[in-house]
């Protein structure tokens, strides 16, 4: 089974880590209840959230994160719904559309000549135009995630 998310305005950085993962992962900067539940319900999203208000409300649909780390939030929300297999360059980073192919002579000029020159498979968010290549940074990235010991659980 898998969750479409909602990270609220207390947990922003979040959502960049869960649409690396390939999570279908929107963000907002609001933070009042009512408003973000109008989000979620129209979208069938999970709301992800330090606010501890939601503790008290009769809401389900929301999961409250105790900690104030990005990557102890990150490992919990896996864990708790169970995340697997990262689905990397799936997904835009920024508006969490879909990334799209993209030919490789379509981003010359787009991108660095060394970058177009020594990769082959391109993506393209097709709202923010980003193009996106399994480059050093996503390495770094993958890097990252290994050292705080969350890669591993996701296989
Ligand atoms: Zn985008």
């Amino acid at each position: 089974m898998s969750f479409k998310f909602l990270c609220d305005a207390t947990v922003l950085k979040l959502a960049k880590w869960l649409r690396f993962l390939g999570q279908d992962t929107e963000s907002t900067h609001f933070h009042e209840p009512d408003a973000l539940l109008k989000i979620a319900d129209a979208e069938n999203r999970v709301i992800l959230t330090r606010n501890t208000e939601f503790n008290r409300l009769p809401y389900k649909n929301v999961y409250v994160l105790e900690s104030d780390f990005l990557f102890e939030q990150l490992k919990d929300v896996i864990k708790h719904f169970n995340i697997r297999e990262p689905r990397i360059l799936t997904r835009c980073s920024k508006c969490n559309a879909p990334l799209l192919d993209i030919p490789h002579e379509n981003v010359r000029g787009k991108v660095p000549y060394f970058t177009y020159k020594n990769f082959n498979e391109f993506k393209f968010c097709p709202v923010c135009n980003k193009i996106y290549w399994r480059g050093s940074h996503i390495d770094l990235m993958i890097k990252r995630l290994k050292k705080e010991g969350i890669w591993e659980l996701l296989f």
